[in-house]
């Protein structure tokens, strides 16, 4: 099959890993399940040509109208002869290595006149090499358009005519609904275009026939997370990056000079940025799209809520809005109009900040190269499974989950929203948008504000909080969560400082609504954490519950965190005191609780991997020939170092679970010395190998280096770089701490529950039952309540980790992208030449 991908609309962070994944594993066509995560490799002999489309479907209109060959080239294209091995398969990768338009693709020097140029080309086939490290660079390097003639019948019948002519049969668009429309539509007419361009003699009976059908998928770039039927969309993460870390830095001016501040984010139709900035970035109050303020006078409301922050002593003032926000009759609501009235109306300092595309550029963040990525994988999957009378289909995800959802059906849905609020039904327009949107617009309102929504008397709860193990990012905004939906719901928050050990110790108090406002964006842990067990005096622990009369637990950290709760489930037979609902919020970098895929803290320390290893990266390729052995924390879990080999782009990754041996090393320095053997001259690139630390006793990382030094001869160099406790993260990443917050009000919401169950039980004899001590999971596509006791089955007690993660073929798949399995496969004499 021949794919060609082009991105469309507005740019977006990610783009550039989608083309990568597709290009790649387009090349390699490997099947990939990732329903089961299970790698099936099925068929090298012949992978996919690929193509890249340059500036959107404008490309696909203007076509090639000046061959390579009549450039002047000052460098031949690697295009190698058609000498196909025994077994087909070193000859495919090798012959698609390079196709020698990758650096200016990269470079942006397209059209520079004189050398080897892009120019009058738009349809480019580009191999294996030619994307390369792309996902590290911010917006599109393909280029992206909005394109007039595309919409005309007339373009799309040059654009069908110019697929036909590069022998183009499947097409791969990425860009937000009306690039999925325009896809859409271009499939859907394609067999007449194929008739009417034979009428006119333009292509032969032969072609026509051979292109009959245009198989087409979507992947939906946008920034704005405006797409129905999709959790998440490319590029929304990062951008939500982008207006964190400007709330971050807002933060302490305002806090400095007590002022105001009204920033202005991105989002015609849709909230989501301005609602997860103000659920990440802990803002007073946000004005989004989909729902105005319900009072007849939104300044009353504004200053309302704002003056009772102020009274209780707050000292700054972040107000959200979104580009689209309106009142309730649709009136736009501006930035400069919310600051005139927090002015005049409460003698604020009040500054207007827009961020404008700053929130577009920067480098991907981790789930920005991560998604894009496996969707990219995906996309080329769906393509090769497409049948004429199948949809068209679009990529999505839900929670941790990729899906295909029919793309008209989640562009129609997504247009019904605009619809929705264009009639002012925003409980319609709410509806439309994924649960987790409006989960997160209740929550925001429960954290933010100082109303009440007190639970009778009798029902109310003395809580106590506590953190475990080591800090991971998010700890602190969801023990702030709690605490604020314990103020709320007339609950008392009480918190246990440095674990069981400071329970022991009398470390318990309060906590106030004001007194946790600025823990959002706090790495560490606020509360303080170590990791002794309740078992260290177990009766002692059951002691100080009892003292200080605590009626529900929620306990926020890593693999002790369960163990923990296991053991005061068992405790019950002998102590009262932990007949009482307890939960367990997992946190923790390594990502080590079982059954849950995320844990508060692994997208931080993900985060952390990706910025240091784009560091090394970049001293490693500046090297020219450099291997970089980095090593990983993680415990006994390879979580931190397979998905991070995946979003780093490293060659090889070393888990604790695979283990390490001889023969593996044996094979992957054969990769690394075919790999350097078939680089450009003089554009070998610095290399990654992602070691966790304890994935081998015997082969250390100071091991490594020094044999991958003296293996690599003349060929490659070898360092190695400790992350160690860097990968904890300094400031928590948004989607932490948006998480963070979700679950955690999750949590408080179990409790209050079974709180008021056991509350029907008679006094002396309550008796909780083994469901009411529980971990919040995310598991594929929903979030889950599992008991302990059903968690120890899946709990692999002794290597502190799960049984089953979910990345347990990442590994496979990241040396896959850097085509380990093929190389290893290439026989000498292909590579003679090389030498
Ligand atoms: P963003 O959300 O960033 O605006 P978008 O994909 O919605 O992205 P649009 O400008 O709506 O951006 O569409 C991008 C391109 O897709 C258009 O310039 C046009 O070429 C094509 N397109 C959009 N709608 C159609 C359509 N109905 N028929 C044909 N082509 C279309």
């Amino acid at each position: 099959m021949k794919i060609a991908i082009l991105t469309s609309g507005g740019d977006s962070a990610g783009m550039n890993a989608v083309v990568r994944a597709v290009v790649k594993v387009g090349i390699l066509k490997q099947v990939y399940n990732l329903t089961s995560y299970l790698l099936l490799l099925t068929n090298f002999s012949r992978g996919c040509e690929t193509w890249v489309v340059r500036e959107g479907y404008e490309g696909l209109v203007r076509g090639n109208t000046e061959a390579l060959s009549e450039q002047s080239l000052d460098e031949e294209p690697v295009d190698l002869p058609d000498n196909t091995s025994p077994d087909g398969t070193s000859f495919n990768l090798i012959h698609n290595l390079r196709f020698g338009d990758g650096d200016l693709l990269k470079d942006g020097t397209g059209d520079h006149p004189g050398t080897r140029s892009l120019k009058g080309r738009y349809i480019v086939r580009v191999g294996f090499d030619d994307v390369r490290a792309w996902f590290a660079e911010g917006g599109t390097l393909i280029g992206t358009a909005r394109s007039k003639t595309f919409r005309t019948p007339e373009g799309r019948l040059q654009a069908a005519y110019n697929m036909i002519k590069e022998g183009l049969d499947a097409l791969v668009v990425c860009g937000g609904d009306g690039s999925l429309t325009g896809a859409d539509v271009f499939r859907a007419e394609w067999p007449k275009l194929v008739e009417a361009l034979q009428s006119e003699g333009r292509i032969t009976a032969e072609k026509a026939k051979l292109h009959a059908h245009l198989r087409i998928v979507g992947l939906v770039g946008s920034i704005d997370n405006d797409m129905s039927m999709t959790d998440l969309t490319i590029g929304a993460p990062t951008a939500l990056h982008r207006i964190c870390e400007a709330i971050d830095n807002i933060n302490s001016t305002a806090t400095s000079h007590s002022r105001a501040f009204v920033l202005e984010v991105m989002g015609r139709h849709c909230g989501w940025l301005a609602l997860l900035a103000g659920v990440s970035g802990g803002a007073d109050f946000i004005f989004i799209p989909e729902r105005p303020p319900t009072s007849e006078s939104w300044e009353d409301e504004i200053c309302e809520c704002i003056h009772r922050h102020r009274e209780v002593g707050k000292r700054k003032t972040i107000v959200i809005v979104a580009e689209g926000a309106t009142d309730r009759d649709l009136n736009p609501i501006k930035a400069d109009h919310v600051k005139d009235v927090l002015t005049e109306r409460l003698g604020l300092d009040t500054r207007v900040t827009t961020l404008g595309h700053t929130q577009r550029g920067g480098r991907p963040c981790a789930y920005d190269r991560v998604l894009p990525t496996l969707q990219g994988m995906e996309a080329v999957e769906t393509l090769l499974e497409a049948t004429p009378t199948s949809p068209s289909y679009m990529i999505g995800i839900q929670e941790n989950k990729i899906t295909r959802v029919p793309l008209m059906e989640a562009v129609a849905m997504t247009r019904a929203v605009s619809a929705a609020i264009e009639a002012k039904d925003f409980e319609k327009a709410m509806s439309y948008r994924d649960p987790e949107f409006k989960e997160s617009f209740e929550g925001f309102l429960k954290i933010s504000t100082l109303d009440q929504e007190k639970v009778p008397e009798t029902q109310r709860m003395r809580v106590a909080l506590m953190h475990m193990g080591a800090p991971a990012g998010g700890m602190n905004a969801a023990t702030r969560a709690a605490v604020r939906y314990c103020i709320r719901h007339g609950h008392t928050p009480i918190a246990v400082h440095n674990g069981f050990r400071g329970l022991l110790d009398d470390e318990v108090h309060g906590l106030s609504w004001l007194g946790v406002d600025s823990w959002t964006a706090r790495g560490g842990s606020e509360l303080g954490t170590n990791r002794t067990l309740p078992s260290v005096d177990l009766g002692a622990v059951a002691a100080k519950f009892q003292e200080h009369q605590f009626h529900a637990l929620l306990m926020i950290g890593g693999f002790e965190t369960f163990n923990s709760l296991l053991i005061m489930e068992e405790g019950r037979r002998h102590y009262p005191a932990f007949h009482i609902p307890m939960v367990h919020l997992p946190a923790t970098i390594s990502n080590n609780v079982p059954m849950t895929e995320w844990s508060l803290g692994s997208d931080t320390s993900l985060n952390a991997l990706v910025d240091a290893c784009d560091a090394i990266k970049q001293s490693a390729s500046a090297s020219r020939n450099r291997v970089f052995v980095v090593e990983t924390q993680g415990g006994k879990c390879g979580y931190l170092a397979t998905v991070g080999a995946l979003a780093t782009g490293a060659s090889l990754v070393y888990t604790p679970e695979q283990g390490m041996d001889l023969d593996t090393l044996r094979r992957d320095v054969r990769f690394l010395k075919t790999r350097y053997k078939l680089d450009a001259k003089g554009r070998s690139e610095g290399r990654l190998v992602i070691k966790n630390e304890v994935a081998s006793q015997v082969y250390t990382t100071d091991v490594m280096q020094k044999m991958l030094k003296e293996e690599g001869g003349t060929l490659f160099d070898a360092r190695s770089a400790s992350l160690g406790h860097t990968l904890q993260g300094g400031v928590p990443s948004p989607m932490d701490r948006a998480r963070a917050v979700r679950l955690s009000l999750k949590c408080m919401a179990f409790l209050e529950r079974e709180h008021v169950k056991l509350l029907q039980q008679p006094v002396k004899a309550r008796h909780a039952t083994p469901d009411s001590a529980a971990i919040i999971t995310i598991q594929s596509s929903s979030l889950k309540w599992v008991p302990v006791q059903e968690m120890v089955a899946h709990a692999d007690m002794q290597n502190r980790r799960g049984k089953n993660p979910w990345w347990a073929n990442i590994k496979e798949l990241a040396e896959l992208l850097a085509g380990r399995p093929q190389l290893i496969g290439i026989h000498s004499k292909d590579l003679a030449q090389y030498e």
